[in-house]
């Protein structure tokens, strides 16, 4: 960890009493943040600004572990329900099931005694990469200062900077993200053939590292088998999609999985009142979005918003949490 990352001792102490503050004033309806990471990095990569590396993860974990109380999710909602959650309460969850969660960031979590939990899409394990990490690593791995898609109907670009790759990117993201999955998958090969991709090394977990997760007291849970828009499912696969990966992953780690989070996670848009019921139907007991901000007492069960407090000093990520824990903003 670089030493300038570290909270001064004397920033901790403000964040802390005005936590204190917070909570005393908010008492029996305190909020909860949770927040949401997904892949942790090896070293910084400009293409994915929004991930943490090792080091930034390091520094969010050990202030979240001095300033807040990190409690385990299932605990914490509970505690919420009941009216006693205590004052700076925070969880931490990692969406997608990537590798990267077991062999880098766990280790970091058990530095600072703190739990997590992971949502697994099961469709993945131990089978290489995620749709959306297939176009990075191809557009990555593209060596010429320009790409012409217009023969799979995808345009032209320029790829001369770091900005067009990201653009890139974003762009045939968004386009595959609320294709239907077969059509996404062809689009996906499509794109591979034409930028002459390698495959990379697996970035999910494998079967056996989502049982050891679960024996070393990370709570799994639920995520989809193959990640779908579940808005773009018929309703029978949707319903295939959130049962199935819960007996999947209970099969895998031995113990029940309480806990489901919407694959892209927007309310109304990705997910609806129709998955929320399917959810409920699964077992599960609870259920969370993407959508940014603390949860409430007042918040459905089943629709629990998240906090992605990517800011990149101590105090201002510190700030931020504190914002959502007071209710304000973003
Ligand atoms: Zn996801």
């Amino acid at each position: 960890m670089t030493a300038h990352k570290k909270p001064a001792a004397m920033t901790a102490r403000l964040l802390r009493a005005a936590g204190d503050r917070i909570a005393r004033r908010d008492k029996p309806n305190r909020r909860l943040c949770i927040v949401n990471y997904h892949r942790i990095l090896a070293m910084p990569d400009p293409l994915l600004a929004a991930e943490p590396d090792v080091n930034a993860f390091r520094w969010q974990v050990e202030l979240l572990a001095d300033c807040f109380n990190v409690m385990p999710l299932h605990e914490a909602l509970a505690a919420q329900q009941a009216g006693d959650l205590p004052p700076r309460a925070v969880c931490i969850t990692f969406d997608d099931g990537y590798r990267s969660v077991y062999e880098l960031a766990v280790p970091i979590l058990k530095d600072c005694g703190v739990h997590a939990t992971v949502f697994v899409t099961t469709g993945y394990l131990g089978k290489g990469s995620m749709w959306n990490d297939r176009i990075i690593e191809a557009v990555q791995r593209h060596e010429a200062g320009s790409v012409d898609l217009r023969h799979i109907g995808l345009g032209n670009h320029p790829l001369k900077t770091m900005e067009d790759r990201r653009k890139l990117i974003d762009s045939l993201t968004a386009r595959a993200k609320y294709l239907p999955p077969d059509g996404r998958a062809m689009m996906i090969r499509e794109l591979e053939t034409s930028l002459g991709s390698r495959r990379s090394p697996p970035l999910m977990l494998t079967p056996r590292q989502v049982g050891e997760l679960a024996r070393q007291g990370i709570e799994i849970g639920g995520h989809t088998v193959s990640h779908p828009i579940l808005t773009s499912l018929e309703d029978e696969t949707a319903c295939y999609e959130i049962a199935a990966c819960k007996t999947q992953l209970e099969s895998l780690t031995g113990r029940p999985v309480r806990l489901f989070a919407y694959p892209n996670g927007k309310p109304g848009k990705d997910f609806n009142e129709r998955h929320i019921r399917m959810t409920r139907e699964a077992g599960f007991v609870a259920a969370f979005t993407t959508a940014l901000g603390a949860a409430t007492r007042e918040h459905d069960r089943f629709q629990l918003p998240r906090c992605r407090p990517w800011d990149r000093t101590p105090s201002l990520f510190g700030l931020r949490l504190l914002r959502w824990l007071a209710g304000q903003g973003q």
